[in-house]
């Protein structure tokens, strides 16, 4: 075993990654997360993207790889879940239900893998006056949006492109921050109050987007993200986004209440050198 390998192992896993690493999960931890959880699905979800990313091709690999990081993410809810029921211990009930979406105005963030899968979906799905009227729509309510930060957000209401009559109409490929956004208190979203999320979701999740902006920065490919609306428009109007993305190009731009990655993620990369290696060597 070489030198960098016996450092990795030498250290927990949770411990390993510098301040910007410790700051994440210390952020976490002040939510309820646990960071020993936080640090194994990163590490689970950057291997398993990694793999896929190294194959991949076109918007059927990206969907791909998606695909494995959704579902890891879900097996690690189910797991948890089932471990807590087992032990008798409370299991946190969500209060989200079909057709509420109080939580449909805000400010969200995605990936270029999930605005990818977003755009693939709607095209496959819609009928095409269906699929012209929402690019209309997107293109619209993203020149409004442009400018916004978070607070600007939530003062201009502004419903999402993919509600419709209360439902998302992308739900199946929904962006992890959607996911995330899991309530324990319809009552207190209706309010307007900051959403008291499950806590056990949003680890997986926020695990899961670190995890995924890991093995992409590895392979030195856009791992930022962006506001989902403006990011779905360039994903709708560029059929070759997923080669484009694949081949390193930054094809999106930040507005003013996208989240800074950058430290905690390279942090992360430098946490676990093997994971890069194995990414750089294909
Ligand atoms: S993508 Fe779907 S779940 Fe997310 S904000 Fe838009 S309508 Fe809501």
């Amino acid at each position: 075993m070489d030198r960098v390998s016996d450092e990795v192992e030498e250290r927990p896993p949770w411990d390993s990654g510098g301040p910007a690493v410790l700051a994440t999960l210390e952020r976490m931890a002040q939510r309820g997360i646990d960071p020993e959880l936080v640090s194994e699905i990163v590490t689970s979800v950057s291997r398993i993207t990694a793999e896929a990313l190294a194959g991949a091709s076109g918007r059927a690999g990206v969907i791909g790889v998606m695909r494995s990081v959704v579902g890891l993410a879900g097996q690690v809810v189910r797991g948890a879940r089932d471990d807590a029921e087992r032990r008798r211990l409370p299991v946190a009930q969500t209060a989200c239900s079909a057709g509420c979406a109080h939580c449909c105005a805000l400010h969200v963030s995605v990936s270029p893998p999930e605005a990818i899968v977003l755009a693939a979906f709607l095209r496959d799905t819609l009928g095409a006056h269906e699929l012209t009227s929402l690019i209309a729509r997107v293109e619209s309510l993203a020149a409004r949006v442009v400018t916004m930060d978070h607070d600007a957000r939530i003062a201009a209401k502004l419903d999402c492109a993919l509600l419709v009559e209360g439902r998302c109409i992308a739900y199946p490929v929904r962006p992890l921050a959607c996911a995330a956004a899991n309530s324990l208190d319809a009552a207190a979203c209706a309010r307007g109050d900051e959403i008291p999320i499950e806590p056990l979701q949003l680890c997986a999740i926020r695990a899961t987007q670190i995890g995924l902006a890991v093995a992409s920065a590895a392979r030195a490919l856009d791992f930022e993200r962006y506001e989902l609306t403006n990011a779905l428009a360039v994903t709708l109007r560029t059929p070759d986004a997923a080669d484009r993305w694949l081949a390193g190009e930054r094809l999106f731009r930040k507005t003013p209440g996208d989240p800074a990655l950058g430290d905690a993620t390279h942090a992360f990369v430098a946490r676990d050198p093997h994971l890069v290696r194995v990414s750089v060597l294909r």
